[in-house]
C-alpha cells in the first residue's frame, strides 16, 4: 500500500488525522513512524506557506506523499494576532493561562462582535511529481471573558462559539473535531486526494499519487 506521511510530532494531532483519513487506500504514518527526524524552519508569512514549507521539505527527503498543517488563532481586535505566531506568542514556554489572560486583558474594552476571532488551519499535501495542494479550514468564534472548560489545549478555554453556547474547551474531542478548523481542512484534503485517486484510475499513466 502506498503511504502518506503526516509531518507532525504531535500524537494527538495524529489521532485526529488517522480518524479523518481512515478508509483512504494509503498507509498514514507519522514522522516518527517513517523514521524521519527533521527540524524544519517555518519562516512563511501565511499559514499556507508554513504548511507547504513543511510538506515539501519532508517530501524532498523521502519521496513520499507528505501532508503538513499549520494553525493558529486570529483575533480581529488585535489585527489578527497572534496568527501564525500563535505557538510562539509571548514565548514558546509561556503557559496558555498567561497567554489567554493577556489576550482577554487586551480586549478589556471590546464588547460582543468586537471580540470576534477564528481558528485557522491550512493543510498542504506535497506530491512526488512536485505539485502541492493546499486547503484552509476555519471556525468562527469570540474571545470569552474568562477561561472556561478543561478539554482541548492552547487557546481553547477562551474560544467561545456562540452557536454552541460554550468554548471549544467545553466540547468533547469528537464534537470539536466535527466543527474545528483542522477537522474541516483535513476533510477537504481527503476529498481532494479521493478525487486525484479517481482521476489516476482513469489515467494510470499520470505520475504523482
Ligand atoms: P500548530 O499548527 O500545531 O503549530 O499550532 C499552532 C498553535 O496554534 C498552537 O500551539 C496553539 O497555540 C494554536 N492552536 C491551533 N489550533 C488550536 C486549537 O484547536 N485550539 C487551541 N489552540 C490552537
Amino acid at each position: 500500500m502506498k503511504r502518506i506521511i503526516f509531518a507532525t510530532g504531535n500524537e494527538n494531532k495524529m489521532k485526529e488525522v488517522r480518524m479523518i483519513l481512515k478508509g483512504l487506500p494509503y498507509e498514514i504514518l507519522s514522522m516518527k513512524e517513517a523514521g524521519i527526524f527533521a527540524d524544519i524552519i517555518e519562516d512563511g508569512k501565511t499559514f499556507e506557506e508554513n504548511a507547504e514549507i513543511k510538506a515539501k521539505a519532508i517530501m524532498n527527503m523521502t519521496g513520499d506523499i507528505v501532508m503538513a498543517d499549520d494553525s493558529g488563532l486570529e483575533v480581529d481586535y488585535l489585527d489578527k494576532a497572534p496568527g501564525i505566531y500563535s505557538a510562539r506568542f509571548l514565548g514558546e514556554d509561556t503557559s496558555y493561562h498567561i497567554k489567554n489572560q493577556y489576550i482577554m486583558d487586551k480586549l478589556e474594552k471590546a464588547q460582543g462582535e468586537e471580540r470576534s476571532a477564528r481558528f485557522v488551519c491550512a493543510v498542504a499535501c506535497a506530491f512526488p511529481d512536485g505539485h502541492v495542494e493546499t486547503v484552509r479550514g476555519t471556525i468562527e468564534g469570540q474571545i470569552g471573558y474568562e477561561e472556561k472548560g478543561e478539554n482541548g489545549f492552547g487557546y481553547d478555554p477562551i474560544f467561545y462559539v456562540p452557536s454552541y453556547g460554550c468554548t471549544t474547551a467545553q466540547m468533547s474531542p469528537e464534537q470539536k473535531n466535527e466543527i474545528s478548523h483542522r477537522g474541516k481542512a483535513l476533510r477537504m484534503m481527503r476529498e481532494k486526494i479521493e478525487k486525484c485517486s479517481a482521476e489516476m484510475c482513469k489515467d494510470p499513466g499520470r505520475d504523482g499519487l
